[in-house]
């Protein structure tokens, strides 16, 4: 460690070994001094996870902040954050799990900005947002000369905007649809590297800004991983990496990071994508002979491959990535795609050298990268049987996935091995205390790891409805009493409730429940309309009741719009391929995969729904969970994810939190 000229630390530092006991000292001191003093309400959780993440940072560990809902997490750790940044005069990462969450924290109104206002700190932190949220000229360009201008239309008005904006970023045009937008950004397709705009480029220039931060660096998870994964190969090639090197790196939502460590790592095919490229070869006018055959034999593989990937696709609502069944007629099949784009690749080539003028030199570039990555992502679906990546269909688009199995390798030997600390902090890593589930999946075998409760006093704030009573085999039966269960609950609490359930199937079950009942408040069904409204009615119409499947996590809605959490049934992990890797390698290891990964999975993913309850101080409700807990194997997971203090009652009638609520409602 060494204290750079001009850099300075937030505290007085004579010497680089007193740096650890000063920098506790003044966390201390922005605690119990600085921050109340500006009124600010300080919890002694958040003190406590804050002098452990400053400790394991010194140490350079990497460390599991586990801190639950209202504690104040964010404030614990980026003190340290930006100290530590200031001693080494290099930024610390922070990886959040969206854009929202970014701007929440390095937002004109969010955390960092509050932080360096209250401590007088001129903190200098910069967003690196995904590439996919700032406008491609290129695109725009193309766009413009290809349309016809029709007034008032979307894509038009985006254009218009995107020859005036000086951001280009998707954040100043919010109300304009996705698939507008995909129009005009960013794609990885966009070569930027040899791109005559690059000059003027909006999203070039914020990648040089955000280069240069001096204290913290706010990206997503994606751009984390698409950095860690290229970052070795950009620097060979002499590129510039996607981020600059970093002191730490700290994952907030820590819990979330193996979706897209995987994806980008990962490969992606798309039908459509391939069969409208080839199609487009085999009709190039002026295209040699050779060069056509070769677009109609990859074609005719491709749709063969599609077709037997169609029939080992396993339908299963519970999760977006279907798994798929590898058997010798896939892998064949995929053998075949893979010889006859190979073929194809070295006629592009071909067609490259020999200057012929068939098409465009971008388009031909464009085409050559999409299939050299459609060959590496079938050249490792056939290596070893798929033994060594994860497969799945994604259930939106139909696309095929093809991602390294052993993702906890690649971050041992890419992050872990860079000897930089690495906090993983959320509400979410551990069953009662024990992080050997997530450390597990991650690639750690020796994490440090501390686990604060949440700061709201369950004990004031919350019940516990878990019946006693369950049918002992009718599953006709067992869901009659279920929905007689959920109405009582529904009356008793005058709507005002979030029912979570885990697949579209079981909203369709309490629909159908519900469906002869006249009830005295507003159903909102997940399939009815799209999230964002859904949410914005749950909030506003306060009796109303929202069900769905996709609302465990990443919703906050405090007030009494949520008295009432439903747990339809308890969120035991589907068969999601990712996840059966994790059970597979559970065996490997001699482990019962049941009890090693889908009990913990379930604990984790239901702390995270409960989650959704207490958002604040003065909130007030009940959790009521409709599937069979006690004397069960999983009872005492399921309590230890349960609010920490809450009384457990066994009647609906005994909620007498929900009565309580009902009647100041009234
Ligand atoms: S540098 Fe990249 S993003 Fe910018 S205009 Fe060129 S291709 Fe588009």
């Amino acid at each position: 460690m060494h204290a750079l000229a001009g850099t300075k630390l937030p505290f007085e530092n004579q010497h680089k070994d007193d740096f650890k006991t000063n920098l506790a000292r003044w966390i201390g001191q922005v605690f119990y001094d600085i921050l109340p003093g500006h009124g600010y309400e300080v919890r002694e959780e958040q003190i406590f996870i804050a002098f452990h993440i400053a400790d394991a940072m010194c140490k350079k560990k990497v460390h599991f902040a586990e801190a639950g809902t209202g504690t104040g997490k964010t404030f614990a750790y980026l003190l340290t954050a930006i100290a530590y940044a200031r001693l080494l005069g290099r930024p610390v990462i922070i990886a959040c799990a969206s854009t929202a969450l970014q701007e929440q924290l390095a937002g004109p109104n969010g955390d960092i900005n509050t932080l360096s206002r209250l401590l007088g700190l001129d903190v200098d932190a910069r967003m690196a947002k995904d590439p996919r949220q700032y406008v491609c000229d290129v695109r725009v360009n193309r766009l413009t000369n290809m349309i016809n201008k029709q007034p008032g239309s979307s894509l038009n008005e985006v254009l218009a905007w995107a020859g005036q904006t000086g951001l280009g970023e998707r954040s100043e045009i919010p109300h304009v649809s996705d698939r507008v937008w995909a129009s005009v950004a960013w794609n990885e397709f966009s070569f930027c590297e040899e791109c005559s705009s690059r000059g003027f480029c909006r999203l070039v220039k914020a990648r040089e800004h955000y280069q240069l931060a001096r204290d913290l660096i706010v990206c997503d998870h994606g751009i984390f991983f698409d950095d860690l994964w290229t970052r070795n190969e950009r620097i060979a090639d002499g590129r510039r990496p996607i981020l600059p090197a970093c002191a730490a790196v700290i994952f907030d939502e820590g819990h979330k990071v193996i979706l897209p460590a995987a994806m980008r790592a990962g490969r992606q095919i798309d039908q459509d994508d391939i069969s409208s490229m080839l199609s487009f070869l085999e009709h190039l006018q002026g295209a040699r002979t050779s060069l056509v055959s070769a677009a109609f034999a990859a074609r005719m593989a491709a749709s063969g491959f599609f077709d037997c990937l169609r029939q080992a696709t396993l339908q299963d609502e519970r999760t977006d990535r279907l798994p798929v069944r590898i058997d010798d007629r896939l892998l064949e099949a995929a053998a075949t795609l893979r010889r006859a784009l190979g073929i194809l690749d070295l006629e592009l080539q071909n067609e490259q050298e020999l200057h012929l003028q068939a098409m465009s030199a971008a388009r031909l570039q464009l085409y050559e990268v999409r299939i050299e990555r459609a060959i590496t992502a079938i050249g490792r679906l056939c290596r070893n049987r798929a033994n060594d990546v994860v497969v799945w269909v994604e259930r939106m688009d139909g696309s095929f996935w093809v991602v390294p199995r052993d993702l906890g390798g690649m971050l041992k030997k890419h992050l872990y091995k860079q000897n930089i600390p690495v906090v993983f902090s959320s509400a979410t890593l551990s069953s009662g205390g024990d992080f050997s589930y997530i450390a597990r999946t991650l690639g750690l075998e020796d994490p440090s790891g501390v686990s604060v409760g949440s700061s709201f006093e369950f004990d004031r704030q919350a019940m516990i409805y878990l019946p006693r009573r369950f049918p002992p085999d009718s599953q006709k039966a067992g869901l009659s009493l279920a929905v007689r269960r959920l109405v009582a609950l529904l009356r008793l609490a005058g709507g005002r409730a979030l029912v979570l359930t885990n697949s579209p199937a079981e909203v369709r079950e309490i629909r159908a429940g519900l469906a002869r009942l006249q009830l005295p408040f507003n159903l909102l069904w997940e399939d009815s309309a799209e999230r964002g409204h859904l949410l914005r009615s749950f909030r506003e119409d306060v009796s109303s009741v929202l069900v769905g499947a996709g609302f465990w996590e990443g919703i906050d809605v405090p007030g009494e719009a949520a008295t009432l959490l439903v747990i339809w049934k308890l969120p035991f992990p589907p068969n999601d391929p990712l996840i059966e890797a994790r059970r597979q390698e559970a065996r490997e290891q001699g482990l019962d995969p049941v009890t090693a990964v889908d009990y913990p999975e379930m604990s984790l993913k239901l702390k995270q729904g409960c989650g959704r309850l207490i958002r604040k101080s003065d909130d007030r409700g009940a959790i009521a969970v409709l599937d069979p807990v006690l004397g069960t194997p999983w009872q005492q997971l399921v309590m230890e994810a349960l609010p920490t203090g809450a009384k457990v009652v066994h009647r609906p009638e005994d909620l007498t939190v929900l009565k309580a609520q009902t009647d100041h409602a009234n």
